[in-house]
């Protein structure tokens, strides 16, 4: 095949910091790009048949969407290519069609705001039954797995930071017969990889670390069962939720630098929590690499890395965390995370928000600017309080 957007495949030993780097190129050669070009087209030339191997059609696929596919898949550890969605609630909402009619599913509580507010939605249709535990305790999900057909996981959760044993609850979904899928946004492959915990499916809201720039919203499967990929990728194609090519060369773009994004916004994370914990005007902060967080012995043990998400509690009201948020200059009081800019938002402030989710705390998105610019805009912030 002389195909011109022919990829190279990714190296089997390479290293994931090389990987998000040389995977998903096209094959050297003489006068060939570097990067594969964006291909915008609805349709393809096609024999009026569905030949095996024909694109026919650009909601079945786009060239744009392999080697992205092919990297995320790969980090994933997986030899097959992932799956883009237009947006992680298009590519949840394909996940949770696997649970089957009438079923039930163990989900963390503190699951991302929008997992919550879709599987409820379901659960209230009379899709399925919902059985939401303390991910964090073993025993308690253990326990739920008991006639279970599903078992979600997400860790570290967003904004409460529990960090599951993911091993060992895995391990008991499998020899259990229940489904495992993690939503791994939190952690990205860099820090963590499921599928070679036990995990079915991962799942990810490419918006977040993947992309890293906050100029894209997108989603993604992995797995490494041939016959899940076909059938998620027959509901991605029937359901229509596709990526737009511009997004997807976004995301392939983005993640070239995700390691050392990862790297610089980690150290941030790490110092800023530190000095947060030591503030006066601060009650809590939960952050997996403080050695007092509920989470750091199970992160140290399981994760490459503590991520660069931390929340901390200010006052006793949502009032107060308001007026800390209102008072940020460096630091965009926004929704959303994983970018290189530092992010922050009171999280109740969401009426989707867990009710078990404090109303004064604030979720920190710890971008890769200087340390010290960032310090100095939280403290003058935590001043005003
Ligand atoms: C943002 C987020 C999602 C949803 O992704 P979108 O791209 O916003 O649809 C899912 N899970 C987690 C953990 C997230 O942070």
């Amino acid at each position: 095949m002389t195909n011109p957007a022919e990829s190279a495949a990714p190296v089997a030993s390479w290293h994931p910091k090389t990987l998000i780097v040389a995977g998903g190129r096209p094959a050297h050669g003489l006068d060939a790009p570097v990067n594969h070009p964006v291909t915008f087209t609805s349709t393809y030339h096609s024999q009026g048949i569905a030949a095996a191997g024909e694109k026919v059609y650009a909601r079945f696929s786009n060239p744009t969407w392999d080697p992205f596919e092919q990297v995320l898949g790969a980090l994933e550890r997986s030899e097959l290519p992932a799956l883009v969605f237009s947006s992680g609630m298009a590519a949840i909402a394909a996940a949770l069609s696997l649970v089957p009619e009438g079923g039930t599913m163990v989900l963390p509580a503190h699951s991302y705001n929008g997992t919550l507010g879709l599987a409820k939605e379901l659960e209230t249709a009379g899709r399925f039954t919902l059985h939401p535990v303390d991910v964090a305790d073993t025993e308690q999900v253990l326990g739920a797995l008991q006639g279970a057909d599903v078992l979600w996981l997400e860790s570290p959760t967003n904004p409460m930071l529990e960090v599951a044993e993911l091993p060992a609850l895995l391990a008991a979904a499998k020899a259990q017969g229940v489904l495992g899928i993690v939503d791994n946004t939190f952690a990205t492959p860099l820090l963590q990889r499921p599928l070679e915990l036990g995990a079915d499916l991962v799942v990810h809201s490419v918006t977040k670390y993947l992309s890293g720039h906050s100029d894209v919203i997108m989603g993604a499967l992995a797995t490494r069962d041939e016959t899940l990929h076909t059938k998620l990728h027959g509901y991605r194609t029937l359901h229509g939720a596709i990526a737009s090519p511009m997004d997807v060369f976004l995301a392939l773009r983005g993640v070239r630098t995700m390691a050392v994004r990862l790297e610089r916004s980690q150290a941030n994370s790490q110092l800023l929590a530190e000095r947060l914990a030591a503030h006066p005007k601060v009650n809590v902060v939960r952050y997996p690499g403080l050695p007092q967080d509920p989470g750091h012995a199970r992160a140290s043990e399981l994760m490459d890395g503590f991520g660069s998400v931390i929340a901390f509690e200010v006052g006793s009201a949502a009032q107060e965390a308001d007026a800390v948020v209102a008072g940020f200059g460096l630091i965009t009081a926004a929704t959303s995370l994983g970018g290189v800019e530092t992010l922050a938002e009171r999280r109740a402030r969401h009426a989707s928000e867990p009710a078990t989710v404090p109303a004064n705390l604030i979720r920190l998105s710890v971008g890769i600017e200087d340390v010290e610019d960032l310090w100095n805009d939280l403290s003058q912030a935590l001043e005003r309080i």
